[in-house]
């Protein structure tokens, strides 16, 4: 079996604060497979950003990880990222892995022209020759569905949100990384600016078979876009599996509530439920399987034991104690819930119908 790009093995990342510690990510282990695309998805605070930027080491400084490995593997021998020094740190940036923040096409300078930020991007991780860095640029703006002559010479201020964001993942990337993460890179864009960047990620994985990380809380941008799914809840992942059965074959009660509570424009209204509650204090966890104050199928054992990430079916775990019944109810639904995240038929019956 060919080695992963990433294996990322029991991380746990904490933040300080003063009430306590934060417990950000919490022993979180998955694989990134050569070319893949995994989503991360979860609700704001369930990790997913703390994960992805603790992957090249860019937490904040009141960051701090507490366990784990990062191993990578390249074109050679694998290595842990955490035990890099600040020179090898820089050339794994943006030549092995590259990441593009959210919101950061509000980050460009707004008084130099692409052009110079793209060749001081290039400069600072050794790519000296300006006329190389010049032909890769308009190349990769090009794929990237961009006027790359006009857009090369262009101030931020020329460009619109969508525009801004398709340079931003032209310059990740500049350097041919292995490894692209992107956090919620639709975020704030217009429905058809989405679906211009959905296009031009599908194109850009066609022509350059890098491994994409995409950190989402948008159902629908993962269905389109990721091959596997890892939902995050409370740092954790509960559940890691292929696209088709995280969408058609949930088995955790958590990924199944965000699914039941996409909207959809055929649906009828009384179909859409959300979770109820809130995410949970990550200072003060509850007791047991963290998402037991929320989960309409918690029993007594749930309050007690965290359940482990086990496999359950062929390539697809779950953390759950009751995922059989989860399995039950999406089936005895006649269980269709759509690829682009809504659902095709009606409301999942309550747990209670299933319950022994
Ligand atoms: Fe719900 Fe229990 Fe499963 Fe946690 S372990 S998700 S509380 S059923």
């Amino acid at each position: 079996m060919i080695n992963p790009t990433l294996s990322v093995q029991h991380l746990s990342v904490e933040y300080r604060a003063r009430r306590g510690t934060v417990k950000a990510v919490r022993d979180v282990t998955f694989d990134l497979r050569r070319g893949e695309s995994l989503a991360l998805i979860g609700e704001s605070g369930s990790g997913k950003t703390t994960l992805g930027l603790a992957l090249v080491r860019l937490h904040v400084r009141a960051a701090r990880i507490a366990q784990g490995k990062i191993l990578y593997q390249g074109d050679g021998p694998p290595y842990d990222v955490l035990t890099l020094n600040h020179e090898q740190l820089r050339q794994f940036r943006w030549r092995e892995c590259a990441m593009v923040f959210q919101g950061a096409q509000n980050s460009f300078n707004p008084v130099l022209r692409i052009q110079a930020q793209i060749y001081d991007t290039a400069r600072d991780h050794g790519l000296n020759s300006n006329d190389e860095t010049r032909q890769n640029a308009l190349e990769l703006l090009r794929v990237v569905q961009l006027d790359p002559q006009r857009v090369f010479r262009s101030y931020p201020h020329q460009l619109s949100g969508g525009m801004r964001q398709r340079v931003l993942i032209a310059l990740g990337l500049l350097l041919q990384p292995k490894v692209l993460i992107l956090d919620e890179p639709t975020t704030a864009l217009d429905i058809l600016t989405q679906r211009a960047i959905i296009d031009v990620l599908r194109r850009l994985r066609g022509e350059y078979q890098f491994s994409l990380i995409l950190i989402s809380h948008d159902l629908s941008l993962a269905a389109e876009l990721a091959d596997r799914v890892a939902t995050m809840y409370a740092g954790r992942i509960v559940e890691l599996g292929d696209v088709e059965d995280i969408f058609y074959h949930p088995r955790h009660p958590y990924t199944l509530g965000l699914l039941q509570s996409v909207p959809t424009i055929t649906g009828e209204f009384e179909n859409l439920s959300s979770i109820k509650g809130s995410p949970p204090d990550l200072i003060d966890l509850p007791s047991g399987c963290k998402f037991h104050p929320r989960c309409p199928f918690a029993t007594e054992v749930c309050k007690q034991v965290d359940p482990p990430l086990v496999a359950v079916e062929r390539d697809h775990q779950v953390a759950c104690h009751h995922w059989e019944q989860v399995k039950t109810v999406v089936e005895s639904d006649g269980g269709r819930v759509a690829a682009d995240g809504s659902r095709t038929s009606s409301t999942l019956r309550p747990p209670s119908a299933v319950a022994a």
